[in-house]
């Protein structure tokens, strides 16, 4: 499936653009925890990579990762640890996880918190120094670190500030529009500067996509503006690479419901799970605490898709507010307490004001997170095509069905590590590209880069009646109706017919403002978009069953015959799919999963 389904037009004949070249022996597209890691672990041994981002240095999506990241610490619960870590992630994940992928993380997240607290991330305390933890949602001990209710932001500062001591080199600004690929091999990028529309061939035998997920696909997310758009698995797609169970995606259950007088922009934007592992609690407009009817023992720390779909259902059988939501309440605590304990929110609804102190905050649920993306090797981050690597949210396999809080920033840095020094050793010292010489680029990718650069001069001309932001908040609203909390196969087959009435859109595209504009990155966008919306409709089609995030009301129990990971691959003709066993757990983890640890709820009262 090509990611550029707007045919150029008009350019027959016209003299190629021009073009900058750059030559990097790694090419990082991502600049979030997961990009900015990897390029650590190789500068730390001796290999410069370029990282680029679509965005400003340091401000990268994971800025917006609030409540934690997962170690087995131990530091209030000794009998923590890496198993039982592991053995919560698998259940969370509904036992869909790669085995490989679950082990590293939660082996690897202790060493790659204490750097990242040496490197200055700034971790809680507890009064005896030890870095603290709180809970989070469906995990047996309290295990996530946290810097208040900042941690992205404070993890993304240290990394940052660690690479630029290192000299790593960093574009800003810059969008990765197509992987040069010849279906087997990666030999670089194209695309464009966004400060000054400039267009940039990279040369580069090894790419490593960084570059976020998915969710913003969604028209309710919970996002920063313009992030999340699917780029990693469009592009690695376009490039060859396979996509794995691409309808995996978390509902979170506490979205902010806007206010009239609020900007619109607030709505499905999170209100922290930190606010639920410090006890806050969720009550209908009838002032019943429900949770205590769908998960009496877990109550409002059950499981995000637990949880979600308890909201959905309060909200759908008329038990919700005025505006579709309902009340998220944490002030039975101590002011003190919310303002030490939970900053940005009490913060951010002052700002707004609602004194959480003193009132509930009024949520529903939220499409936060994509599990699914590109299929790799999550021991070196490999990909089916030589070359081309994945790390962080871009990629798949963690979390199975369903993430555990917390684990997303594990994985940045976890995998991120790995991926890096897999590289590295990779890397012959006498490589000619370690010094920045121009790798010899075969025949057939400069030609293929050049198309890319006509194609987007072409786009940038596109005088339509269509304004791509428009299509944007059609092909969101078309995903959450059909491919939403929950599905079901006449709903995905006229998403399906949907997607194809709204890509006949595209040729009619009108983009105001030139290459520097927003409409032009919205127009770029598209083509990520498209493709991975019609991956998730096909997966969520594909997988009769309901498992974690992905429930279908036609097939609401979960099937063991469907224990299976989905693969999707371009194919001749589209998509193929296709299920592919899963792994079992090591033996240590199968103990920690027979002991059946569990959290005990009465801990938070
Ligand atoms: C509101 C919110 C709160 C969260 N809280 C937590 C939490 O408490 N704990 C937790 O574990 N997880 C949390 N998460 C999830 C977590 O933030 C992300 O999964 C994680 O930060 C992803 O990091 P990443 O490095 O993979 O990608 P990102 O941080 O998304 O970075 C992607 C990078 O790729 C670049 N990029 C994208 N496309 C292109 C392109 N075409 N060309 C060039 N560059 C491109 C972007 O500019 C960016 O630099 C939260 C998520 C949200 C939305």
């Amino acid at each position: 499936m090509p990611i550029t389904p707007i045919e150029p037009s008009g350019t027959d004949g016209a003299a190629t653009p021009d073009y900058q070249e750059v030559s990097t022996p790694v090419l990082v597209v991502g600049a979030g925890a997961a990009g900015v890691r990897t390029a650590i672990e190789l500068a730390e041994n001796g290999v410069k990579p370029l990282v680029i981002g679509k965005r400003a240095h340091g401000d990268a999506h994971t800025t917006w990762a609030a409540g934690g990241i997962n170690a087995a610490l131990g530091s209030l619960d000794p009998e923590d640890d890496w198993t039982i870590h592991a053995a919560d992630t698998f259940r969370e994940g509904h036992f869909v996880n790669d085995p490989d992928a679950v082990e590293l993380v939660a082996r690897n997240a202790p060493a790659r918190i204490l750097e990242l607290d040496e490197w200055g991330a700034g971790f809680d305390r507890t009064d005896d120094g030890k870095i603290n933890q709180r809970y989070f949602g469906a995990q047996s001990f309290r295990r996530t670190c946290f810097v208040g209710d900042r941690t992205g932001e404070a993890i993304l500062s240290a990394l940052v500030a660690h690479a630029r001591e290192l000299g790593v080199p960093y574009r800003d600004d810059v969008m990765i529009t197509r992987l040069l690929s010849d279906g087997r091999r990666v030999h670089g990028a194209a695309g464009y500067d966004m400060d000054d529309g400039g267009f940039v061939l990279f040369e580069s035998p090894r790419v490593v996509l960084a570059a976020g997920g998915y969710a913003a696909l969604y028209n309710r997310h919970t996002s920063e503006a313009d992030e999340n758009t699917g780029d990693g698995p469009a592009l690695a797609c376009d490039a060859g690479a396979n996509l794995l169970d691409a309808e995996f995606v978390q509902f979170h259950p506490t979205g902010m419901v806007a206010r009239e007088e609020w900007d619109d922009d607030w709505d499905g934007q999170l209100v922290t799970e930190a606010v639920r592992g410090e006890g806050g609690r969720l009550y209908n407009a009838r002032g019943e605490r429900f949770m205590e009817r769908y998960s009496p023992t877990r109550m409002e720390l059950d499981a995000r898709d637990v949880v979600a779909r308890s909201i959905a259902r309060e909200i759908r059988e008329g038990r919700g507010t005025e505006r579709g939501g309902v009340h998220l309440d944490i002030s039975h605590r101590d002011r003190a307490f919310i303002e030490e304990r939970l900053p940005r929110m009490y913060e951010r609804f002052a700002d707004l004001g609602v004194d959480i102190a003193e009132e509930p905050m009024e949520i529903a649920p939220t499409a936060h997170y994509s599990m699914g993306g590109v299929d790799v090797d999550p021991r070196t981050g490999r990909t089916s095509v030589d070359g081309l690597y994945a790390v962080g949210e871009t990629s798949s396999g963690l979390h199975g069905a369903n993430r555990l809080g917390g684990n997303s920033l594990a994985e940045t840095v976890a995998l991120g590590q790995l991926v890096g020094d897999h590289l590295a050793e990779t890397i012959d010292e006498a490589d000619p590209t370690l010094d920045g010489a121009e790798s010899a680029l075969p025949d057939g990718m400069r030609a293929a880069a050049e198309r890319e650069f006509e194609a987007l001069v072409a786009l940038e001309g596109a005088d339509g009646d269509t304004a791509p932001a428009e299509l944007v908040a059609a092909l969101g609203d078309l995903l959450w109706e059909r491919a939403g909390l929950l599905r079901d196969a006449e709903g995905l087959e006229a998403g399906l017919g949907a997607l194809d009435d709204l890509r006949g859109r595209l040729s009619d595209l009108r983009v105001e403002g030139g290459r520097t504009g927003r409409d032009f990155e919205f127009a770029v966008d598209l083509a990520f978009m498209f493709a991975v919306a019609e991956a998730i409709l096909r997966s969520a089609a594909f997988r009769t069953e309901s498992r974690g995030a992905h429930f279908r009301t036609d097939f609401p129990d979960e099937d063991d015959d469907w224990r299976v990971n989905v693969v999707l691959a371009r194919g001749d003709d589209g998509m193929d799919l296709r299920t592919r066993p899963v792994g079992t757990p090591s033996e240590e983890v199968r103990e920690a999963l027979d002991e059946g640890y569990e959290l005990d709820y009465h801990h938070l009262e």
